[in-house]
C-alpha cells in the first residue's frame, strides 16, 4: 500500500520549516523541469551516449528531487494523491485494455 499521505504530510512539514510552504505551483513546476534536465543528463551517460561519469546514487537522488516536488505540487495544488494513485491504475487498465481491443 502507498502511503503518499504521509509523505505529503513529510514534505509540507519539511516545507513550512523554511516558509516554502508558498511556493507558487509555476515555480515548482519549472523546477520539475530542472529535475527531468538533471536526470535525462545522467540517463545519458548511463547508455554511454555522454562520456562521463554516471553515478547511480546520483540518479537516485535526482529521481528524489522530482517525487519531492511532485508531492510538494501536489500539496500545493491540494491534490489527494494517495486517492489519485489508485485511480491511476484505473486509468492505465483502460488505456491497456484498449491497446489489446486494437489487436
Ligand atoms: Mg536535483
Amino acid at each position: 500500500m502507498a502511503n503518499l499521505s504521509k509523505l505529503q504530510e513529510e514534505v509540507l512539514a519539511y516545507d513550512q520549516k523554511y516558509g516554502w510552504e508558498g511556493d507558487k505551483e509555476s515555480h515548482i513546476a519549472l523546477h520539475m523541469a530542472e529535475e527531468m534536465g538533471e536526470i535525462s543528463r545522467l540517463i545519458l551517460r548511463l547508455e554511454g551516449y555522454k562520456h562521463e561519469e554516471y553515478s547511480k546514487k546520483a540518479l537516485a537522488e535526482e529521481l528524489i528531487d522530482l517525487l519531492y516536488l511532485t508531492i510538494k505540487l501536489g500539496n500545493t495544488a491540494g491534490i489527494d494523491l494517495e486517492k489519485e494513485w489508485y485511480s491511476a491504475f484505473e486509468r492505465y487498465e483502460k488505456k491497456t485494455s484498449r491497446k489489446e481491443l486494437k489487436k
